[in-house]
Order: C-alpha cells, then structure tokens, then sequence
C-alpha cells in the first residue's frame, strides 16, 4: 500500500512552487492540506491538548520495501526537553522528523504522544500542536506582518509584534523601509537567509505550539544575525518539547538529550559532556567538525 503523504523537505519546496502564485496564506494552506492529507484510521481520535511527551519504541521505517532507512528507534522526549538530532548525511535525521510529524508511518513500532498511540489520534489535531522552522521556506509572498501573523491568524498587531521582539527579529523590520508592510517575495534580496529564519521563528512562538520541530539552517549565516538566532531559540525552546536537526554547537551544546543517528540507528544518546566523555562517534563527529570550521559559529 501506498506510504502516506509526502515528506517535510517534499512539502517546503510546495510552499516554493505557490510563492509566487500565492498571494494568501489560508489559500496557500487549502492547497497543502487538500493534497497532502491522508486518511486517519478508523476511530482515531483527536489529541487532547498536550504536556509534550513524546516517545518512540522500536520504531522501524522504510520509503521502500525491504529496506531500512531508520531501524529500532527507541527514545523518549519528556516535556519541555530539546533534542538534538546529530548525524552525517542520509543518517535518518530528516525521515525520524517526517515520523514525528507523521507525514510517514512507522513499518514497525510505537510512537506515542503523551501515551497516546499515533496512530489511534488524528493527523490534523497533532499537527494543530506541533509548529515547524525549516531551513528557509516557510515564507510565502505577503508582508512580513502576514507571514509572522500566519502562526495564529487572530493575533492583533501587537501581539505580532510581541512574537518578533522574542524572536530577534523586530530590530531589522523597523529598519526596513516599509517595516512590518514589507513585501516578501522568493527572491527577497533585502531580507538574509538568517533574517528569514528569524522570521520564522516569530511566527513559531506566536503560535505557541506543545512541540516544535525545527530544521537548522546549514547555510553560512552572518555572526551577528547567527547570534541573534540562538538567543531567539533561548525563547522559542522554553517551554515545549522540541525536535532539532542542528548543525549549530550552540545548539546541540544547550539540548538537553543528543540523539546521534548513523546510517538509520541510534548509535549514542546522552548530554553534550557525556558523549564527549565517550570519545565514541559523536566526539569524533565533534571534533572533526571542528576542525573543518562546521560547528565554529559563534
Ligand atoms: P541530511 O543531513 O542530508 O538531510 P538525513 O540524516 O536527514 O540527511 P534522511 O533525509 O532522513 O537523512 O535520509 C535517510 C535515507 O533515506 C537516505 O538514504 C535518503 O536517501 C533516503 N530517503 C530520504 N527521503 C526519501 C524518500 N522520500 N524516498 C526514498 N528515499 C528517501
């Protein structure tokens, strides 16, 4: 049988593709939810309001039969705990987010939200708590006001406002010209890859989500705005239980749990001393990271 819907990357290049078509943003959601939402099983029921657990057990998944892109996941995030996901490229890290997020289904094993079984709750009433900060293209063609706004579409003006002061972000909008009324387009050149994220950001703590799953930026983002970004993450983590793919040691640094995937398995979990104190992979990841510069951002 078919897999359910499409990936996390698959759905941000959609938001690409309606930029510049899309003028709106419930219209931009109409078009994702009619083509991307699958069906829930019979007798799900919607999620209570949740306290953040979230734990996966024995978890196995593949895109295509018979393979193993992540295998026997075992892990468990308490509310309010950040973790950080560390590994080297095609580890697993984005498809363990497209589970959480259940945009795919695990073959094999549990993953429960706050005790609930996942797959007895509907998508939707998940996803209604859950909020996302990708690496740059959440942002669709508006003003910033309606893109910060977009986090929780009865936000008053201040309450916009409020969001982008605790995300970093309002010191360059009011520099703008046009400030909160300027236009964004795809390929914004006033506005930084960094500025966009934290743009985003602001729109993740307006919308105030039990869980938030959040994919780093790689790209090099100036030291300051780079700066700007951690603080702003300070806001955004407090408070909710969150899923990072990090690149950033600031990050990583500061999680509580450091999962480290290699080739589809857990292969370490602990804090950023004790994996170190390991000298396993994740020391060896670190320190040759280091070394190339990778993790060296402020
Ligand atoms: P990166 O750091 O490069 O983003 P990652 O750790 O996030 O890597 P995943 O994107 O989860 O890794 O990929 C894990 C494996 O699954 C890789 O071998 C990848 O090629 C494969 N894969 C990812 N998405 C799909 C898909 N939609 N269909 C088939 N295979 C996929």
């Amino acid at each position: 049988s078919r897999q359910f819907t499409r990936p996390l990357n698959d759905l941000s290049n959609q938001f690409n593709t309606l930029l510049s078509a899309v003028a709106g943003a419930d219209r931009v959601f109409d078009i994702i939810d009619t083509e991307e939402e699958a069906v829930d099983e019979k007798g799900a029921v919607p999620l209570p309001n949740m306290i953040g657990k979230v734990e996966f057990k024995d978890v196995s998944f593949s895109y295509e039969k018979g393979g193993d892109t992540v295998s026997n996941l075992n892990f468990s995030a308490q509310p309010g705990e950040t973790i950080a996901l560390v590994g080297p490229t095609g580890a697993g890290k984005s498809t363990i987010i497209n589970l959480i997020s259940r945009f795919y289904e695990p073959e094999q094993g549990l993953i429960l939200f706050d005790g609930h079984d996942s797959k007895k709750i509907t998508r939707d009433s998940l996803r209604k708590q859950m909020g996302f900060v990708l690496q740059d293209s959440f942002l669709f063609q508006g003003s910033i006001r309606e893109n910060i706004r977009y986090g929780r579409l009865d936000a008053t003006d201040e309450e916009v406002v409020k969001a982008a002061k605790a995300a970093n972000a309002h010191f360059f909008i009011h520099r703008l010209p046009k400030g909160y009324d300027t236009e964004l387009s795809q390929d914004d050149a006033g506005i930084s890859q960094g500025q966009r994220q934290l743009l985003s950001i602001a729109r993740a703590i307006l919308a105030d989500p039990a869980i938030l799953i959040m994919d780093e930026a790689t790209s090099s983002i100036d030291t300051i705005t780079e700066l700007k970004i951690q603080e702003a993450l300070q806001h955004l983590l407090k408070g909710r239980t969150s899923f990072i793919i990090a690149h950033r040691l600031n990050t990583i640094k500061n999680a509580d749990q450091i999962i480290v995937i290699e080739s589809g398995k857990i292969v370490e979990k602990g804090s950023h001393e004790e994996l170190l104190a390991k000298k396993g992979f994740y020391h060896e990841l670190y320190t040759s990271q280091l070394e190339k510069n990778i993790l060296l951002k402020p």
